[in-house]
């Protein structure tokens, strides 16, 4: 296998997630040390990068419990690299990542934090607090337009490409998302099997991009000006 990918739930409901390939192994974001150690365990596994999507502590607050036992290469914007742990290479978007024999490319999907970052391989896209299932992060520190134009930099991904969201958001995100779009039946039929994976304590992350396409109301805004208004009735919900 080229590819392998193991979600690692953390703290509350934070996603870290390895990604494996040819001998090489990259941990993006580092919620908390324990969970990841333990996954690393028992794969075998040593751990050789870790791709940071943005500075939020519960996305970097980890890292230190892991450098305590491994070396990895930290990866993270160049232009947070103040608010950032040490980097030790630091990318703008467009910058490729090779892991194993991987190649990911960086995206900038500035919104929820500005110079927020995600990274897209072939057929997997780590959004971090940009794009979740059937959501997107809150707006903290950029505009929605500029939330928007990074949504829609992810949606032309290939269809079938996964999405590795930074949190189980999904059914909150699933009732909200009924409120803006009832009668979308792809919708109805997602929420319900949402309920089901969640009663079952199962995660809905990863998810696929076409589904989010079809359902996720963040996505779906046909411009910055309904995607600020879904977005602020989201805030309120
Ligand atoms: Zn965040
Ligand atoms: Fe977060």
């Amino acid at each position: 296998m080229t590819l392998e990918i193991i979600t690692i739930p953390c703290r509350t409901n934070n996603y870290a997630f390895l990604l494996h390939s040819n001998g090489t192994t990259a941990l993006i974001d580092a919620p908390e040390a324990g969970p990841v150690l333990k996954a690393l365990k028992e794969k075998g596994w040593s751990l050789d990068m870790v791709l940071l999507t943005h500075h939020h502590p519960d996305h970097i607050d980890g890292l230190p419990g892991l450098l305590a036992e491994y070396t990895p290469k930290i990866i993270g914007a160049a232009k947070d690299a103040h608010r950032l742990p040490r980097l030790d290479i630091a990318v703008n978007e467009g910058d490729e990542i090779e892991v194993g024999s991987l190649t990911g490319r960086v995206i900038d999907v500035s919104g929820h934090t500005v110079n927020h970052i995600a990274f897209a391989f072939p057929g997997a896209v780590f959004t971090g607090d940009s794009l979740f299932a059937l959501g997107c992060g809150r707006v903290f520190e950029g505009s929605m337009e500029m939330m928007h134009e990074s949504l829609q930099k992810l949606a032309v991904l290939p269809p079938d490409t996964m999405v590795y969201s930074g949190h189980e958001y999904t059914l909150a995100n699933a009732k909200f998302s009924l409120t803006i779009e009832p009668d979308n039946a792809a919708l109805q039929v997602r929420v319900k099997d949402v309920e089901r994976l969640r009663t079952a304590g199962i995660p809905t992350v990863p998810s696929l991009l076409s589904l989010e396409l079809a359902t996720n109301p963040f996505l779906r805004a046909k411009d910055a000006a309904e995607f600020a208004r879904i977005r602020q009735a989201k805030d309120k919900f």
